[in-house]
């Protein structure tokens, strides 16, 4: 499952363990991207306190884990490169990929498109305010899965925080005591961010 993680929520792990239970996988492995080609101009939060928190969201799932492969190539991130470097450290390994409503939807654009569907089966998630559908993706690459719906969006926590207000129960106690250790998205410091 790729994403920004900036910061990981409760949509992010409720939707990795949905897939993992209802698809019986060994694994999921979360993979905060680097640079995110589509988030040009946005200010993300540095790469190493965006795959902490998710290491620390993650930590007490046994089927969780957490990839660098992402942060540590450079350059913008491709999931066409995420995929090849994941068959390359599991080649035995059936891939599925992760995905939210709103990322499937734009999926086409993606780049090396015709590569992704080679590369793994794609797993399309229900998020609310996001129609899930998949005709417009080759028959057979894609599933599409119902699961429990849950309004929240890493852009929403980010404002939450920098208006004062709290996002207790949003994200794991652990990603709002990191926020808060690290002073992320108040909006005061902007250094801490990178613009791309
Ligand atoms: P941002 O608002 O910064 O874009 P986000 O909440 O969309 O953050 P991402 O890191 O962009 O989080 O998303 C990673 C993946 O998780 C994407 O495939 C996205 O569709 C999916 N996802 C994120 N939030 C949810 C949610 N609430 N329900 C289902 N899928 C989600
Ligand atoms: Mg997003």
């Amino acid at each position: 499952m790729g994403g920004t993680f900036d910061p990981i929520h409760h949509g992010h792990l409720v939707a990795a363990s949905e897939v993992q239970a209802q698809f019986g996988l060994e694994q999921v492995i979360f993979v905060p991207t680097g640079q995110p080609w589509q988030k040009t101009h946005e200010v993300v939060s540095p790469a190493e306190d965006r795959y902490l928190m998710t290491v620390v969201a993650t930590a007490s799932n046994p089927r969780f884990q957490v990839s660098r492969v992402d942060i540590d190539r450079a350059g913008p991130t491709y999931t066409a490169d995420t995929l090849a470097d994941l068959r390359a450290l599991y080649p035995e390994a059936e891939l599925y990929f992760i995905t939210g409503a709103d990322a499937l939807e734009q999926i086409l654009s993606w780049h090396r498109v015709d590569e992704l569907f080679e590369l793994a089966h794609f797993i399309g998630v229900t998020r609310p305010g996001y129609q899930l559908a998949g005709e417009h993706l080759p028959k057979g690459a894609v599933s599409l899965v119902e699961i429990p719906a849950m309004a929240i969006s890493s852009t929403g926590c980010r404002q939450r925080v920098r208006a004062g207000l709290p996002v207790w129960y949003l994200v794991p106690d652990g990603i709002v005591q990191y926020i808060a250790k690290r002073g992320l998205y108040r909006g005061e410091d902007d250094s801490a961010g990178v613009e791309w």
